[in-house]
């Protein structure tokens, strides 16, 4: 039978009152599951959000009503209740009710000092949070007892002009109006709205019985919970206070025990060994009937049980992991809502090493996170010192101004990388991202001052070569010195939920890598395949540069494809391990892209060596490097534009790339070969390398007796490939959205400089978010969308993916299935979260 009091917006809670979750917020919706679960939950009256918006503009329920249930009139609590446990809210009060005279007759069941100390807590609580005083003014004194109170008291009614209320309704009334005005507030709202509260969000109120200990035998409150919030593990940990213990028996001042047996003192398991048990099935019901591991905040009152309330166990990301997976396998829960649980940012924190978070952090600057994890080590300012120091042994940062090809043997010797340029799809982004090495760019107020070695944070704080500090890529925050470390943790349950994933998502994910080390991490994190390898990576690996930069300063078409000679059999090494890694799974390689200039140096230091190396006069080399410049690399000679220009480069390529599948197809396994042709804005681009990489193709597996079975795929990343895609697809059998340079040339909107404004763009909401870091759907998305369909138009069975650095976003994934797609591609180390966001996505 429902039970209601006068009006329908205060509600004592039963098992068939109508309480929701919408109307009274969750823990209000909580307790009433748990009194459903016959758990000795103190009486609790449920106010709603209507009745607490009420309650702020001054309109309280009828006291005398609300009352009536708490019969004979104990002390009361009140807690907040919103809809979402995350949303905040005010801080609970407890022992209201408490006055003069409750003083005197409970200062004879229980003590003036545990009577004094329920007073003295209320007081203070009130005169913080009800009556707005000066905290400071209300500090809980060490020694509870009636003059303490009196000096409390004597200060409320100094700071107020008026005494402590005494009469329980009033104090009731004035504890429900100021925690409703509280929700109210303007930080309070700001605050809940950033965790995703809707502007309107309401704020329940629970007023509850307490349970004070009044009699004899054992009084105490405590907390307790069955999981390891850090691990995730079974394991019982709370608190347990005693209120009314002989002093020699605690374990510290303020009366705690250990919750189970323990040979360092006295323990709640071995004093009331059948309210613990009665504890543990309480946990049992919890877990089972609400689907989840709680904390139970109980209190024992002469020896009896009291559920007061009960919370989800606060928990690590780790532990999250842990939980879900736990659960599922007790059939708690299904393995689909195991998935739903978790959210994908907690995997991508256990991939990784993390500050910890309870350590102290000394911020030197922020900048872009830009790849995720944390590492510590010595400043470096040169990508050869960071290789020194990689040598002795020594974990170093690389501090740059931004990173250039070049820097990439420098980036693989460092911990961590930082630029003062650059945004999230820059060079030193992409590349920490894909090595899994935190990374942090764009870090703008930092000065590098390279002719004293020194760096400089922007509150004029100096950091020299060889000092300390630590790189956080998850938050993009600088640390001085060396914080204490969370280590990652692949654990059992991390692997079994990204199975159980992969048997709900329907979209592939793949993985961008671009050398062995990198397959091999895809492999690992269970991607289907590569879907971007960028082949120009490899020529950065070993003496490789040397080679190609003799390959770049070839006078002849003759002289080069010469130097490509010496290319092609460490290209054919590198696809031959990339194909035995991948084990039949997709590998889509990418040819040349970048502009050759990139692979030159940019210093007097560089020119000379190279001079040296190609024995040449350093003029004539500084004036070959001059002309090979250009005003606007990005947009000029590079992708398929070179391939053109320069066709012996991709031809080395393809040769490599077939003789590799002739070489590992000799060891049993059939590589499955994507070839993709960068840059494309033309079909007759497309028709002119297709007759080419076809030739190539005829005359490896003539010479090898083999077939070659590769796919030939466009890569669509400027919009004229997107409008024109339906003709290119005639000639593609799939094409991959590179959104990177597609953004880009979208916006006109440089990736490599964009970093410089685009805090200021966002903060004046200029952009919504970060192009380059959120795919923008409205603009470059329609670009995708039309490319597309086009492309289906001109071959319906085209297979089409996206390859930028959005692939692995939950937006551009919910995106890509919308429209279809066969897969998305991202560094290696987002392919988990990417994984789970897609089952999330289809389920
Ligand atoms: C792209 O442009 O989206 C892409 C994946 O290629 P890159 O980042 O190498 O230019
Ligand atoms: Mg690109």
């Amino acid at each position: 039978m429902q039970q209601q009091i006068k009006q329908d917006r205060v509600t004592l809670i039963t098992p068939t009152a109508p309480v929701s979750v919408a109307a009274h917020g969750g823990r209000a919706k909580c307790l009433q599951r748990l009194i459903r679960l016959a758990m000795p939950v103190p009486v609790t009256v449920a106010l709603s959000f209507d009745a607490v918006r009420d309650a702020a503009l001054g309109n309280l329920p009828d006291m005398a009503a609300l009352m009536a249930p708490f019969d004979p009139q104990p002390l009361l609590s009140v807690r907040p209740s919103s809809e979402s446990a995350d949303w905040g809210g005010p801080s609970a009060i407890l022992n209201v009710g408490m006055n003069d005279a409750r003083f005197v007759s409970m200062s004879q069941v229980m003590g003036e000092a545990a009577a004094a100390r329920l007073y003295l807590r209320f007081v203070q609580s009130y005169a913080v949070h009800v009556a707005r005083l000066d905290p400071d003014e209300f500090h809980l004194p060490d020694i509870a007892d009636a003059s303490a109170l009196r000096v409390m008291l004597a200060a409320y009614e100094a700071e107020t002009d008026e005494p402590f209320p005494q009469d329980p309704a009033v104090q009731l009334a004035e504890v429900l109006r100021s925690m409703a005005r509280a929700w109210d507030g303007t930080s309070a709202r700001l605050l809940r709205q950033a965790k995703g509260a809707p502007v309107d969000a309401g704020l329940g109120l629970v007023v509850q019985a307490m349970a004070l200990g009044l009699g004899q035998g054992e009084c105490g409150t405590g907390t307790v919970q069955f999981v390891d919030s850090t691990t995730g593990a079974p394991r019982i940990t709370g608190r347990y206070v005693a209120q009314n213990v002989p002093q020699m028996d605690k374990t510290d001042a303020e009366g705690a025990l250990y919750l189970t047996r323990d040979p360092r003192g006295a323990s709640l398991q071995d004093r009331c060994p059948q309210t613990f048990a009665q504890l543990l099935d309480c946990g049992a019901l919890c877990r089972q009937h609400l689907r989840e591991e709680m904390q139970v905040k109980f209190t024992i009152d002469a020896g009896k049980l009291y559920i007061l309330d009960a919370v989800r166990v606060q928990r690590s990301s780790r532990a999250s992991v842990r939980i879900a997976v736990a659960l599922a396998e007790d059939g708690v829960i299904t393995r689909q809502d195991a998935v739903l649980r978790v959210e994908p940012v907690a995997l991508s924190e256990l991939l990784h090493r993390q500050v910890d978070p309870s350590a102290p952090r000394n911020v030197l600057v922020t900048g872009i996170a830009a790849s995720p994890g944390a590492a510590s080590g010595r400043i470096v300012l040169t990508a050869n010192e960071a290789q020194a120091s990689a040598a002795r042994g020594e974990a170093c940062v690389l501090v740059r101004r931004e990173t250039t090809p070049e820097d990439i043997r420098g980036m693989h010797a460092a911990s961590a990388v930082l630029t003062m340029r650059g945004g999230i799809t820059s060079h030193a982004a992409v590349i920490g991202r894909g090595l899994g090495v935190p990374c942090v760019v764009g870090a703008s107020d930092l000065l590098i001052d390279r002719k004293s070695g020194r760096v400089v944070a922007p509150d004029g704080r100096t950091f020299a070569a060889g000092d300390i500090i630590t790189v956080d890529g998850t938050t993009g925050q600088v640390l001085a010195g060396a914080p204490p470390m969370l280590e990652a943790s692949l654990d059992g349950a991390f692997q079994t939920l990204l199975e159980w994933a992969d048997t709900f998502r329907d979209i592939g994910v793949r993985a961008n890598a671009d050398t062995p080390a990198d397959a091999q991490t895809a492999r690992n994190f269970a991607a289907e395949g590569i879907g971007l390898c960028r082949t120009e990576h490899m020529f950065f690996e070993g003496d490789r540069l040397g080679v190609m930069r003799e390959m770049i300063f070839a006078e002849s078409s003759k002289d080069r494809r010469a130097v490509l000679d010496r290319l092609l059999p460490m290209q054919r090494a590198d696809f031959a391990e990339l194909f035995s890694i991948m084990e039949g799974r997709s590998v889509c390689v990418r040819l040349f892209d970048p502009p050759l200039h990139e692979f030159l140096p940019s210093d007097k230091a560089g020119m000379r060596d190279l001079a040296e190396q190609l024995a040449l006069p350093l003029p004539e080399v500084a004036e070959r490097v001059a002309a090979l410049s250009e005003y606007n690399p990005m947009l000029g000679m590079r992708g398929v534009r070179l391939g053109i220009a320069i066709p012996e480069i991709y031809d080395m390529q393809a040769q490599a790339i077939f003789e590799a599948m002739v070489a590992v197809g000799a060891k049993g396994i059939a590589p499955a070969v994507d070839i993709m042709i960068p840059l494309v804005s033309a079909m007759r681009e497309v028709e002119l390398m297709k007759s080419r990489i076809e030739s190539v193709a005829n005359l490896v597996a003539g010479r090898a007796r083999a077939t070659l079975n590769y796919r030939l795929g466009v890569m669509v990343e400027t919009p004229r490939a997107a409008l024109r895609a339906q003709d290119i697809a005639a000639h593609a059998e799939f094409l991959s959205f590179g959104t990177n340079d597609l953004t880009q040339m979208t916006y006109g909107l440089s990736r490599d400089d964009a970093g410089r404004f685009m805090s200021t763009y966002v903060q004046q909401g200029v952009y919504a978010e970060d192009p380059f870091h959120t795919l923008d759907i409205e603009g470059v998305g329609e670009l995708v969308a039309m490319g597309a369909e086009r492309g289906r138009r001109g071959r319906p069975d085209v297979v089409l993916s996206i390859c930028g650095e959005h692939g692995g976003s939950r937006s551009a994934i919910a995106f890509c299935r919308d429209h279809k797609f066969d897969y998305v591609s991202c560094s290696p180390f987002r392919v988990p979260g990417a994984r789970l966001m897609a089952a999330q996505l289809a389920l």
